[in-house]
Formats: C-alpha cells, sequence, structure tokens
C-alpha cells in the first residue's frame, strides 16, 4: 500500500515522510484514532516506504520486488500483531489468525474489531492479545532481517494486549533494536500502560474531512456528488462508517428503531415493553451492543443540537432527523449530560462483561427518569 492510496490525511503523510527524509524516524510511533480514519493504512503506507530501496520524496515506487511484497503483505521483514480469540487448547498467537488477517487486509484495510471478529468467525467474544503473542513478537523481530533492511512490526489495537504481553512490548521499546520499526496503531490510547505511550512518538489521527471522504467516495464507489455529501456529512470522519452506510443501511436502519423504540417505551413509562427492549438487546453480540451504544450517544448529542436549530451543525440522515423533528425537544440541558454519562456507563459495563439484561434494563430505568427532567 502507498501513501497515494490512503484517503486524505496529508498532513500526519506530512510529517512520516518528513521523519523518514531527514533519517529522524523514531523507533516506535503510536498512530492514534479509529481505524475509520486510516490509522492502519497509513502504518502499512508507512512500512512500504521506509522498506523500498527506491523511495521518491513523498512515496514508496510501488514497483520494485520489496513493494511488491509489502503490496501482497508477504514481505518477510513485515510482521503483524492484533487481537484473536484465545483457543481453547494449545498456544494462541496473532500467527493462529494469520491467514484470516490476510485475507481482511487484502479486502479492506479499513475495519473495526466487530468487522474482525465476523472474519474470524467470532463474534461473541472478547478480543486479545494473548500472552503467547509477547514470545511470538520476541522471536520475530530477533531474527536479522531477510531482505538486510528494516524490520517493521505493526501493531493493531495494543490496548488489547493483557499484562505480560504489554510489559513485553515495554522491554522492547525500551531497548530498542536497530533498523526495527513499531507501529502502534490505538484506537483507546487512555488504555495503554503509560510507560508504554511515553516511549513512542504519539501522532493523532483525525477524523477525516468531509471533503476527502467525498472524494474518496465519488472515486472509489463511483458515487455521484450530492450523495457522496450527504454520506460523508454524517460518516463522522470515518471512512469505514461511510462505506457502512452505503453497505448495510439495514444496520444503521436497525440501530436507528432501536433507539426510536427505547426513547418511545421510556416516554410512556411502558416497563414490560422495556424489559422485551432490554432482552432484544442481549441477542446482540457483545460487540454489536457497544456499536448500538455509541450509536445512541451519537443520536442523543445529534438531537440536543437539533434545538438549536443550526442545521450546518447537525449531522443526521432523513430518517433520523425525521424523528428529531418531534423528538428533540425531550434532550435539553437539564439532562445531556446525564444521560451521555448513563449510555456511557453501560458501554463499559457491555465491555466490563457485566450480564447484559441487567444493564440494558437499567438504562432504559435511567432514560424514563431523565425523559422527564
Ligand atoms: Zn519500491
Amino acid at each position: 500500500m502507498r501513501f497515494a492510496d490512503v484517503i486524505g490525511q496529508q498532513e500526519v503523510k506530512d510529517v512520516l515522510l518528513a521523519q523518514v527524509r531527514a533519517g529522524r524516524l523514531p523507533h516506535a510511533l503510536l498512530l492514534t484514532g479509529d481505524t475509520g480514519y486510516g490509522t492502519l493504512a497509513l502504518a502499512l503506507a508507512l512500512a512500504s516506504y521506509v522498506m523500498c530501496p527506491q523511495q521518491g520524496d513523498s512515496d514508496s515506487c510501488g514497483e520494485c520486488s520489496e513493494c511488491i511484497k509489502t503490496d501482497k503483505l508477504i514481505h518477510p521483514d513485515l510482521h503483524f500483531s492484533f487481537p484473536v480469540i484465545k483457543k481453547s487448547s494449545g498456544t494462541t498467537t496473532s500467527d493462529t489468525y494469520l491467514k484470516e488477517w490476510l485475507t481482511q487486509l487484502t479486502s479492506e484495510k479499513y475495519f473495526d474489531l466487530t468487522d474482525w471478529l465476523r472474519t474470524i468467525g467470532t463474534e461473541n467474544k472478547q478480543a486479545i492479545i494473548p500472552d503467547d503473542e509477547a514470545d511470538n513478537i520476541i522471536r520475530k523481530l530477533s531474527l536479522s532481517a531477510y531482505e538486510g533492511g528494516w524490520k517493521v512490526m505493526v501493531i493493531w489495537l495494543p490496548e488489547k494486549m493483557n499484562g505480560s504481553a504489554a510489559n513485553t512490548l515495554l522491554k522492547m521499546l525500551e531497548e530498542p533494536s536497530p533498523k526495527t520499526l513499531f507501529i502502534l496503531c490505538s484506537e483507546h490510547p487512555e488504555q495503554l500502560l503509560d510507560t508504554i505511550v511515553s516511549r513512542t512518538q504519539r501522532i493523532d489521527v483525525p477524523p477525516l474531512s468531509v471533503e476527502d471522504l467525498t472524494k474518496a467516495l465519488m472515486e472509489r464507489r463511483g458515487l455521484d456528488r450530492d450523495t457522496a455529501v450527504s454520506v460523508a456529512r454524517v460518516a463522522g470522519g470515518s471512512w469505514l462508517k461511510a462505506l457502512k452506510q452505503i453497505c448495510d443501511a439495514d444496520d444503521s436502519k436497525a440501530m436507528l428503531q432501536c433507539f426510536i423504540q427505547l426513547m418511545r417505551l421510556a416516554y410512556m413509562r411502558d416497563l414490560p415493553g422495556l424489559m422485551k427492549w432490554s432482552e432484544g438487546m442481549t441477542t446482540l453480540t457483545r460487540e454489536q451492543q457497544k456499536a448500538y451504544l455509541s450509536y445512541m450517544q451519537q443520536m442523543l448529542r445529534e438531537n440536543f443540537i437539533y434545538n438549536f436549530g443550526r442545521s450546518e451543525l447537525n449531522f443526521m440522515t432523513p430518517q433520523e432527523a425525521d424523528f428529531a423533528y418531534k423528538f428533540a425537544r425531550f434532550i435539553n440541558e437539564r439532562n445531556i449530560i446525564r444521560f451521555a454519562e448513563e449510555f456511557a456507563h453501560a458501554q463499559r459495563d457491555v465491555a466490563g462483561n457485566v450480564n447484559g439484561k441487567t444493564i440494558f434494563f437499567n438504562l432504559a430505568l435511567q432514560t424514563i427518569i431523565l425523559l422527564r427532567k
């Protein structure tokens, strides 16, 4: 993958390119932001760039044998570490799922944990970078580079590393080997050990601009300008969210329905209905539950903003706006903060394995109370 293939993010590209050209590339980079903003795509483009012996000022050549190997993801000095589901017996490392990983990356470089878990067919389990992975990383990086150049280790979602793998990573970052580059792509850097963060150079990858998304939707998906702009405006800077809007409009419809249902039932204080709603939520996978909760938080914000009558600040689909027309007045300065807290709390509980029915029923009860404020 070349920088030219990464959507937008010109400023980040410029920073990375300048560092390589000046020979000042740190031994560990921490790219933070949603994978949908392009962290992983940038990591791959940077790996290609440092490994390309014929690199130009702004990109790898794309034609030499190194470039062809990195592009096909078969370069022996390009390594990956990523969250997986632990097998019940034997050792589990990222390599256990390497085939699936390469399939995923070949088909789409913008994806999230839910997509990845779907690819490995285990949606309803917690993904981690297991302990066994620590030795795997050491082993890979202790081999001398096959091609005599750089070794690159891309770690996707390092926040999913548990204690001992994280400690091993920390040791490796403390004693860097020459010509070894770590690229950490983190969506939740606040969950990383401070000691790891402090040994990396952090680069925050911002959401993609509406212009960059629009351009990409027109060029890569053949959308007309008007459609591209409206998709880009509700994508929150994420190519992944833009793609999801085009691909599974059904999913977002389901999320909106779920949100509308919760608000209606809570408004009517329909406890049996809310109990059913909570049960319905527990039939989703845990990753889906998290996705639904963040969608609902976004909807609450949008409805709050709707009251100010500043349409340029609102990012809703026509269906969402339709609901907001009548509903927005219930979300106001007296309850918006508490709403945000309650939904964020539920999201943490989902991640922390608390009983699903309890989480969602509690949330429903809080919604009844908050809607009256
Ligand atoms: Zn090249």
